[in-house]
């Protein structure tokens, strides 16, 4: 029986392992920190690593048993944070890395927490919602005992929703005996959930785009912007640029992108994709345009807000953009970011371009422990605030070391933790 599909963990030979790209650039911090090579090693090495099987009766009475998967990288500075992916490329290697990914980024924006991810190696598209409950339900109660509300938090990635989050909720609430609405965040709101999360990553986005925009004494309006992936984030982040007067050229999803130079109407688009199963190709007045000529348009601001690996040493000559926004986790490989630098563009970094979902995870997670819920306007304010104070941290320490945004900030972010390491001491 095919218990766990560790299949998926034999890579091809054309594989980037996420997990060695992500150890690289903490590696890189490391060195410009000097750092000790006992703490480094400790940083390299998730503290938790839990693998489950996920048996689940589909509905045509069969029974398929899943992997899945939560890695807990460092609770140095609080609980573990991070998201749930169910995409069918989940690995443990993608989601190791996905977790010391958040570690660096909690610790860069300020808020108390350390990293951590889940995934299941599945495509949600082929599952019945009925399928995709029982799967859900049956993950989190074989997590229970490592995951909590000053344990480890998840919540929503790629594939995951507010919905998932409800079942993830309801299933530990019902082990523990009572209603735990801090297990998660990124629920809907009727459980506590926060106003302004749906769209917090790529709001997010936006602000750091306009930020790096007015370092160079340009405005959103008018900016040509161009976006892979029409997702929560990309769409999100597609939304909000729309509205604050940039051009967004081009947009993908999984089923093509559309392109039209002289700027796709985004409420239009929402609402034919609506429509149109999700889809957004054939939207009247677009060019349908493949992925690999959608990261080739010329542009002032390519937004990557798919998945991993999308911009690669074979692609990255292709790219014709003044500045790369990371809004996916990971989507520029390691030698495609020092191509890119090379030739003087620049990449603003994952850990902080895509940075507000989760200060928005913890603005919900404030709230429930306080039970004070804010209007989204001090959703939004606060959350800007932090973003803002970030992204000039990061900028001033570029200068500073002279190097480039995203060592910059891996060196903040992976100070941060080292500083809390040493000052805690290990244990014993
Ligand atoms: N999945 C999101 C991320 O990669 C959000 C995580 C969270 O809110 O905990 O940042």
């Amino acid at each position: 029986m095919n218990l766990v599909t560790l299949p998926l963990e034999t890579p091809s030979p054309a594989y980037i392992c996420p997990f060695d790209q992500a150890c690289s650039y903490l590696e890189q911090a490391a060195k410009e920190l000097r750092m000790e090579q006992g703490l480094l090693e400790v940083l390299s090495h998730p503290r938790k690593v839990v693998t489950v099987s996920i048996p689940v009766k589909l509905d045509n009475g069969q029974v398929q048993v899943l992997a899945g998967h939560r890695v807990q990288h460092c609770d140095v500075l609080g609980p573990y944070k991070g998201g749930t992916r169910y995409h069918p490329a989940v690995t443990l290697r993608e989601v190791s890395a996905l977790a010391m990914l958040m570690t660096w980024k909690c610790a860069l924006v300020g808020i108390p927490y350390g990293g951590a991810k889940g995934g299941i190696a599945l495509d949600p598209a082929r599952y019945s919602v009925g399928e995709l409950e029982r799967i859900t339900r049956r993950y989190t109660s074989e997590l229970i005992k490592d995951i909590g509300p000053s344990v480890d938090i998840p919540a929503p990635d790629i594939g995951t929703s507010a919905r998932e989050m409800a079942w993830m909720m309801d299933t530990y609430s019902m082990n523990v005996g009572h209603a735990v609405p801090g297990v998660v965040t990124g629920k809907p709101i009727s459980i506590g959930g926060s106003r302004g999360r749906e769209m917090a990553t790529g709001r997010g986005v936006m602000i750091i785009v306009r930020e790096a925009l007015a370092d160079r004494g340009k405005t959103l309006a008018g900016t040509r912007v161009v976006i892979q992936g029409f997702g929560n984030v990309g769409g999100a982040a597609a939304s909000l640029l729309h509205e604050a007067g940039a051009v967004v050229m081009a947009v993908s999803d999984v089923s093509g992108g559309i392109y039209n130079p002289n700027g796709l109407d985004i409420p239009a688009l929402k609402a034919y994709a609506a429509q149109n199963h999700r889809s957004i190709v054939g939207f009247p007045g677009s060019k349908s345009i493949t992925n690999t000529e959608l990261l080739a348009l010329p542009c002032d601001v390519l937004i990557p807000a798919a998945l991993e690996n999308q911009i690669t040493e074979d692609n990255v000559h292709e790219v014709q953009a003044e500045i790369v926004a990371e809004a996916a986790n990971g989507p520029v490989t390691l030698m495609a970011d020092l191509a890119l630098e090379a030739r003087g563009i620049t990449v603003l970094p994952d850990i902080l371009t895509n940075a507000g979902g989760v200060v928005v995870s913890y603005l919900e997670w404030v709230q429930g422990l306080s039970y004070v819920f804010w209007d989204e306007e001090r959703v939004n304010r606060e959350m800007e605030g932090l973003m803002v104070h970030a992204y000039h941290q990061v900028t001033k320490e570029s200068k500073t070391r002279q190097v480039p945004l995203r060592l910059a900030a891996y060196t903040l972010g992976v100070g941060r933790v080292a500083q809390a390491l040493t000052d805690r001491g290990l244990y014993p």
